[in-house]
């Protein structure tokens, strides 16, 4: 809804399509222009805690701590851009709305039959902060703020990205819930999946997971150590043709499929994007028998949380960091080891999950890339993942107010505390 305010001329255009989440952000983030701040009635507004913003329904912020005039009070904030907001949403009446503390508006247009003192943002807010999130809005730019956050302190900087990496690996275990369910909570299999997903990368993750769940764990540990039979099995699962020097053994692989009914997918099902040739699948097929054997060794190593020395040796390959471990570490191991954090309870395993993207370099992709160009760079895989996240999840959704980074870009104060 659009807000045109004709009594304040020199406000109309700058927050004629204001929202409320821009309400939201000023007073979650208490970035005032002065203070202090005082309702329409005279009492001066100490705000000691703003409150965690309500995502259900009800008030706005829940557990607030304001002080209003000489009386501490806890309990419901409520904001809207317009006093009459209240009425609009029909508030009055609603047993939810009762306990509420503090009604935060940006205009107080009308009186409003409710006992609740009023605070009127209208002379609080910072010149020109609103302009430049609706630039940030509109500006067609990948990065909106500009992206460079030299002038952002280290430390909310450092805590942004941490979030931000925790954040994509609970999304990732979100995905994972359902399939574990699915699996009836058997983690290795589950775990064996992804594993398989990791080899087909973006292009042809679900094609590879979906073999995975053809050709069980279970299945694979009867040939495990037979490493030429499990590579024709597996070529043969992703319906690649005969390799003629190799017919005895391909012939016995395709016995075995066809005694356990382990169906392949047709021929040529995997895609091969616009650049790679189809060889490359093949490639990735054989990298994966190869390493298929190591599976328990991988698991254990997550299972058991493993010291990050003992990692360290996989880290490397004769001298150089191992880029297929760092795949694998960044898209299988870190979140299998965050979703045994949330299936144990268990602290220390997300605490090891962070901890083992640290020693992984900086991947290196589109949006690093990008970032790159915004003076924005990161020395680790957990950086990498956080300004992945960042990107997808927030720059190109513009939720910028929303954001810490951009807070600490909008705030007047460099020493005000940002809590987002
Ligand atoms: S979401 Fe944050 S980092 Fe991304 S453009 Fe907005 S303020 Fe900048």
């Amino acid at each position: 809804m659009a807000y045109v305010f004709l009594d304040f001329p020199e406000f109309a255009v700058e927050f004629r399509l204001m929202k409320e989440e821009f309400l939201h952000f000023v007073w979650r983030t208490q970035s005032f222009a002065q203070l202090p701040l005082t309702t329409t009635d005279g009492k001066v507004v100490k705000v000691e805690y703003p409150g965690f913003l309500n995502r259900h329904a009800g008030p706005d912020f829940i557990d607030a701590r304001v002080q209003i005039g000489d009386v501490l009070w806890c309990g419901p904030v409520e904001l809207h851009v317009k006093a009459s907001d209240w009425l609009l949403h029909g508030h009055s009446g609603d047993p939810r709305y009762d306990t509420v503390i503090l009604h935060v508006v940006y205009d107080k247009d009308q009186l409003v039959p409710s006992n609740v003192p009023i605070l009127e943002l209208k002379n609080y807010i910072i010149d020109g902060q609103w302009n430049t999130v609706q630039q940030w809005k509109n500006v067609r730019d990948h990065i909106p703020c500009g992206g460079n956050f030299a002038e952002v302190r280290t430390v909310v900087r450092t805590n942004w990205m941490n979030r931000m990496a925790v954040e994509r690996l609970e999304k990732r275990v979100s995905e994972w819930r359902g399939r574990s369910l699915e699996l009836n909570g058997d983690l290795l299999q589950l775990f064996y999946e992804k594993f398989f997903r990791a080899f087909g990368f973006g292009l042809n993750g679900e094609l590879f997971e979906q073999v995975a769940s053809r050709f069980t764990f279970r299945n694979s540990l009867r040939i495990l150590d037979e490493q030429e039979l499990l590579k024709a099995v597996l070529l043969q699962m992703f319906g690649f043709e005969s390799a003629r020097s190799k017919a005895a053994v391909w012939k016995r692989a395709g016995a075995l499929m066809e005694a356990n009914q382990w169906i392949s997918l047709p021929p040529q099902a995997l895609n091969t994007g616009k650049i790679r040739p189809r060889r490359n699948n093949k490639i990735r097929v054989e990298q994966l028998a190869e390493e298929l054997p190591r599976i328990s060794h991988w698991w254990n190593l997550i299972f058991n949380k493993a010291e990050i020395a003992e990692w360290k040796s996989e880290f490397y390959s004769k001298g150089k960091s191992n880029p297929l471990f760092a795949h694998l570490t960044v898209n299988v191991f870190a979140p299998l080891l965050f979703f045994l954090h949330e299936r144990k309870m268990d602290e220390s395993y997300a605490e090891r999950a962070l901890e083992l993207l640290e020693p992984i370099p900086l991947e290196d992709n589109r949006i690093t890339r990008l970032w790159k160009i915004h003076d924005v760079v990161g020395t680790n895989a957990l950086e990498s993942q956080g300004l992945i996240h960042l990107y997808g999840m927030y720059c190109e959704t513009r939720k910028c107010l929303s954001c810490a980074l951009g807070a600490e870009k909008l705030k007047k104060n460099e020493h005000d505390e940002i809590l987002i």
